[in-house]
C-alpha cells in the first residue's frame, strides 16, 4: 500500500471521535473529505546539463496540502524513491503535524527523484537552483514555506534561497527554512527534530517512571534526525544499544559512544566498513535484527513503511518513538496495539524541526536573531504542551498516541476549514 492511502486510512480511524466535537456533522463530513485530497500538486521535470556535458532530467513535485491554518510548510527531500504518492501522503502528514505542536501553517512537502550520491556537488547546485525556478511561482514567506528533508540541509536551502531571490529580484530570507546561519537560519534549527524527539522521549519516561541510565534505545537511521536523537538521548544518560545505515546495524549491548560512532561513520562512510575495520568492537547486525531487538525504546529514524504487518508481530520493544516520517503503518499499528506495544507518533515525535524552521521564520520575519537557550526552551515548551494535550485526549478517549493526536490535529484543522467556510 502506498503511503498516501496509510494516511488516508489514519483520518478515516478517528473521523468518529471528532463528531462528540461538532454538531454540523454534514460540514464535518464535508471538510474532512477536502482534508483527504492535497489542494494542489505541482509537478515538473527538471533538465540539468551534467559535469561530462550530457543533460540528465529528474521528475520533481510539490504538493500544498491545505492552508487554512497558514502557509503551506514541509520539506523538500532528494531520493530515488520520491513520487507523486509519497509528497501527497508526507504533506498531509505535515498539516498534522502542524497543527498537532500549534504552528500557524498548513501542510506542503516537495521532492526530487534522485539519488544524490550519483551527482557531484555542482550537479546538485544546478538541480537545486532548478528546482527553486520551479518552485519560484508558488512558494514564498506568506504562500508555501520549504525545508530540508530527507538527503537535504541548509546547502540546498542557501542555493534554493539564492535562486528564489534571483527570480524575484529581493531579499526574502522567509521563504525557505534550515538555512545556514549567515543566511538568516536560525541557531538550533539543525539538531531540532533529533532534539524535539529527546524531549519526547524524556517525557514519556516520566510518565512511566522510568530512568535513562535503565533504558536501552535502538535507533534505525543515522541521518541528521537519527544522529542528533541518539547523541542527545545519549548525553541524557539513555543506553544507545544499536544504531544503523542502509548498510546494516552497529550493536553493543553496553551502549555505544555515540560521538565515537559518528566519527568513524565521517570517516568511513558505512557502518559494514567501521565493523570491519574496528574487529571486534561492534556486532554487525541487518536492519530488521534492530527493529526485533529486546529494547525498552526502538526509534525508526529513516523512511517510510519500516513497520508493517510482515514483521510487526516480531518487535519486542515496550514503546517506539517515531522519528521518520510514516515509518508504521496502519496494519503495523494494529498488531502493536494488540501487543500493547506504545507508538509515539511522527507527528509528535519528529515535530521539533518544523517547530524550530516556524522560530526561523519568526526571526527572519522580525529581522532579529534569538539565542540558543530561547530556541531550545521554547521547543522543549511547545513541545510539552503537545504531548500533556495528546495524553489528556488519550486518556479520555482511551485510544493510541497516534489516535489521540490525530484528533486534535483534525479538531483544530477542521475548526479553521469551517471558519473560512470550506466545508
Ligand atoms: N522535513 C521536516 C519534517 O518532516 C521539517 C519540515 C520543516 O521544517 O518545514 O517535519
Amino acid at each position: 500500500m502506498g503511503a498516501f492511502a496509510n494516511v488516508l486510512k489514519q483520518i478515516d480511524e478517528v473521523a468518529v471521535f471528532l463528531e462528540d466535537d461538532f454538531e454540523d456533522k454534514k460540514a464535518l463530513k464535508s471538510a474532512l473529505k477536502n482534508l483527504k485530497k492535497p489542494q494542489k500538486v505541482h509537478k515538473t521535470t527538471l533538465k540539468i546539463k551534467l559535469d561530462n556535458g550530457k543533460t540528465r532530467t529528474f521528475k520533481a513535485f510539490r504538493s500544498q496540502h491545505n492552508n487554512s491554518r497558514g502557509p503551506y510548510k514541509g520539506g523538500i527531500r532528494f531520493h530515488p524513491n520520491v513520487s507523486e504518492d509519497e509528497v501527497k501522503a508526507l504533506s498531509t502528514w505535515m498539516s498534522i503535524k502542524n497543527a498537532v505542536v500549534g504552528v500557524a501553517y498548513g501542510g506542503g512537502k516537495g521532492g526530487i527523484v534522485v539519488d544524490p550520491k550519483e551527482l557531484s556537488e555542482a550537479e546538485l547546485e544546478r538541480l537545486s537552483r532548478a528546482y527553486a525556478r520551479f518552485l519560484s511561482k508558488f512558494v514564498g514567506p506568506w504562500i508555501d514555506i520549504p525545508a530540508p528533508d530527507v538527503n537535504t540541509g541548509g546547502r540546498e536551502m542557501a542555493w534554493m534561497l539564492d535562486e528564489y531571490e534571483k527570480v524575484h529580484k529581493q531579499s526574502t530570507p522567509a521563504t525557505f527554512t534550515g538555512k545556514p546561519i549567515e543566511l538568516g537560519g536560525s541557531l538550533g534549527r539543525t539538531e531540532a527534530t533529533g532534539r524535539g524527539g529527546s524531549y519526547v522521549l524524556e517525557f514519556d519516561s516520566a510518565l512511566t517512571g522510568v530512568t535513562p541510565v535503565k533504558t536501552s534505545v535502538a535507533v534505525q537511521g543515522f541521518g541528521n534526525v537519527g544522529y542528533w536523537f541518539s547523541k542527545l538521548a545519549s548525553d541524557m544518560g539513555y543506553r544507545i544499544v544499536a544504531v544503523s545505515d542502509s548498510s546494516g546495524a552497529l550493536y553493543v549491548k553496553k551502549g555505544l559512544n555515540i560521538d565515537k560512532v559518528k566519527e568513524d561513520k565521517d570517516k568511513y562512510g558505512s557502518f559494514e566498513k567501521i565493523a570491519k575495520v574496528s574487529k571486534d568492537k561492534y556486532k554487525l547486525i541487518d536492519n530488521e535484527d534492530l527493529l526485533g531487538l529486546g529494547v525498552d525504546i526502538l526509534v525508526p529514524a529513516a523512511l517510510e513503511n519500516a513497520i508493517t504487518k510482515k514483521n510487526a508481530g516480531g518487535i519486542k520493544a515496550k514503546t517506539i518513538i517515531e522519528m521518520a516520517n510514516g515509518p508504521v503503518t496502519p496494519e503495523a499499528d494494529t498488531i502493536l496495539e494488540k501487543n500493547k506495544i506504545e507508538v509515539i507518533p511522527d507527528v509528535l515525535s519528529n515535530a521539533g524541526g518544523v517547530t524550530v524552521s516556524y522560530f526561523e521564520w519568526v526571526q527572519n520575519l522580525h529581522g532579529y536573531s534569538w539565542k540558543e537557550d530561547r530556541v531550545n526552551s521554547e521547543l522543549r515548551e511547545m513541545m510539552k504542551k503537545a504531548f500533556d494535550s495528546i495524553f489528556e485526549i488519550k486518556k479520555q478517549k482511551n485510544v493510541t498516541w497516534r489516535k489521540a493526536a490525530y484528533i486534535l490535529a483534525l479538531k483544530r484543522l477542521v475548526t479553521a476549514m469551517m471558519l473560512r467556510g470550506r466545508c
